[in-house]
């Protein structure tokens, strides 16, 4: 039977960071993946809807070229090449991912990985099962999406996100129920080349946890595109017909029907927690989720669970600093805490956020002060055409203390970035203020909003 340090079960963006982390402390490493390398986030998820969002973007800006003063007439869509350009992405990552394996000297069985009771690891391949023997097991299964009641996925008209990123054809009309991040990317996504986009949310606002003003900003913007954005909508029944697919819903009371060529579910993931010898192997789960303590480690001594398997935050960024801390913590390594995340979402205009919202900061109790900074009044917003959106803050009043920020807007992605390192330095204010931001850049909304919160904004 052969042995490991350290066997890792699940490829994706935190399974296989955790191997290579492992290689790195001189582990012997194995890593089981039944699928392909890179999980849900390179093949089926963050990877190839960035590169359709891309590809959506540069549509709407040949199409309105003529704003910028070039004249091209209407611009013909290549729906085939569309999906093809983010699969080939998709594969070429992937493949990345094969070459990092080998380049760290971690082994990669193909196959379904299981626990044993006797904390071994099996790898079934469909053909033969293997045994092997692992001091550490990691476990990184990620998650699928999962459903609502009374609507189940059948793959072709009631989808997720996954068959949403491989439509043969563009679906004239289409509903998404859940306006999360994967609601509203798709619905920036299939709006903005021409489908009829309804998106259905069950709570108040759009992006439900992201800052109310934000997610205003956006639900608005979402509408001007042609979206129609309904938020406190309770899906009543989603009835597969013949062709279409027939939705009844209600708004406020008020009854709602509706016939689309496609339903896009998107409420949510659960836990790749079946068929891994969880119980027998002592590993507690709880609503679909592995428990975990604060090193990672679930109730059985030396099985750890990272990612989206082992609950919120489900994000990649997230699954790979918790799969390099499970490692480093099997290894006996103390580390700082993990941090604040930061959340992206890439529909046009984008929003980014990280740290506590307005709301969260004064719901704990914190005397705050709110910095703006819209980028319509940012020199190179305009001169870039764009002006959509803001940078807000919150800091704590009286020490100046940054708490947290939003940002809605070209780039928000990029620019949260900042936001972080503030927040892991503990940053004020005034260090955001006085850190000379290259001008023009959009960047620069972010010292005049951390200026604007006390009074010493200069180009508002
Ligand atoms: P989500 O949890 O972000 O959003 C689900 C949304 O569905 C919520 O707004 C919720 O209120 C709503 N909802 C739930 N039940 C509903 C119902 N019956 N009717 C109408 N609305 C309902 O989940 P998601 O968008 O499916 O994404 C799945 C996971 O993937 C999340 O963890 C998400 O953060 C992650 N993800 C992240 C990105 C990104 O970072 N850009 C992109 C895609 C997915």
């Amino acid at each position: 039977m052969a042995a490991y340090d350290v066997v890792v079960i699940g490829g994706g963006p935190g399974g296989y960071s955790a191997a290579i982390r492992a290689r790195q402390l001189g582990r012997k490493t194995a890593l089981v993946e039944e699928a392909d390398l890179g999980g849900v986030c390179l093949n089926w998820g963050c990877i190839p809807t960035k590169a359709l969002l891309k590809q959506a973007e540069v549509y709407q800006l040949v199409r309105h070229a003529d704003e910028y003063g070039i004249k091209v007439g209407e611009p013909e869509v290549d729906w085939e090449m569309v999906i093809g350009r983010s699969r080939d992405v998709a594969e070429r990552l992937s493949k990345g991912v094969a070459y990092l394996m080998q380049k760290n000297g971690v082994d990669v069985l193909q196959g379904r990985g299981k626990l044993t009771p006797a904390r071994k690891v099996q790898v079934d391949d469909g053909k033969s099962v293997t045994e092997l023997d692992a001091a550490q097991v990691i476990l990184a299964t990620g998650s699928r999406p999962k459903s609502i009641p009374g609507v189940e996925f059948d793959g072709t008209r009631i989808i997720s996100s996954k068959e949403a990123m491989v439509q043969e054809e563009r679906p004239q009309a289409l509903a998404i129920i859940g306006a999360g991040a994967i609601g509203v990317e798709f619905a920036y996504f299939y709006r903005a080349y021409g489908s009829e986009v309804l998106l259905l949310e069950a709570l108040p606002q759009i992006l439900p946890r992201e800052d109310e003003e934000i997610a205003a900003g956006l639900a608005e913007s979402l509408s001007e595109q042609g979206i129609e954005v309904a938020t406190g909508a309770k899906v009543v029944a989603v009835n597969n017909k013949k062709r279409r697919v027939a939705v009844r819903y209600e708004v406020g009371g008020e009854a709602f029907a509706r016939e689309v060529d496609r339903v896009l579910v998107a409420t949510g993931v659960q836990g790749n927690i079946e068929g891994l010898g969880l119980e027998a192997a002592g590993v507690r789960t709880r609503n679909g989720m592995v428990e975990v303590d604060g090193r990672m480690e679930t109730s059985a001594k030396g099985v750890y669970a990272i990612g989206d398997v082992a609950g919120t935050p489900q994000l990649a960024h997230a699954a790979v600093q918790e799969g390099i801390a499970a490692v480093e913590f099997a290894a006996g390594k103390e580390r700082p805490e993990l941090g604040q995340v930061p959340n992206c979402i890439y529909c046009q205009p984008q929003v980014a956020s990280v740290g506590m919202s307005e709301k969260e900061a004064r719901e704990a109790g914190r005397d705050v002060k709110v910095g703006r900074f819209p980028f319509a009044a940012s020199g190179k917003g305009q001169a870039a055409g764009e002006t959509a959106g803001l940078v807000k803050l919150v800091f704590d009043a009286r020490y100046g203390e940054l708490l947290g920020g939003a940002i809605l807007g070209a780039e928000a992605t990029e620019l949260i970035a900042e936001l972080g390192l503030a927040l892991r330095l503990e940053a004020t204010y005034e260090e955001l203020l006085l850190t000379v931001h290259a001008h023009p850049t959009l960047s620069e909304a972010v010292m005049e909003a951390a200026g604007q919160a006390f009074g010493e904004a200069i180009n508002i």
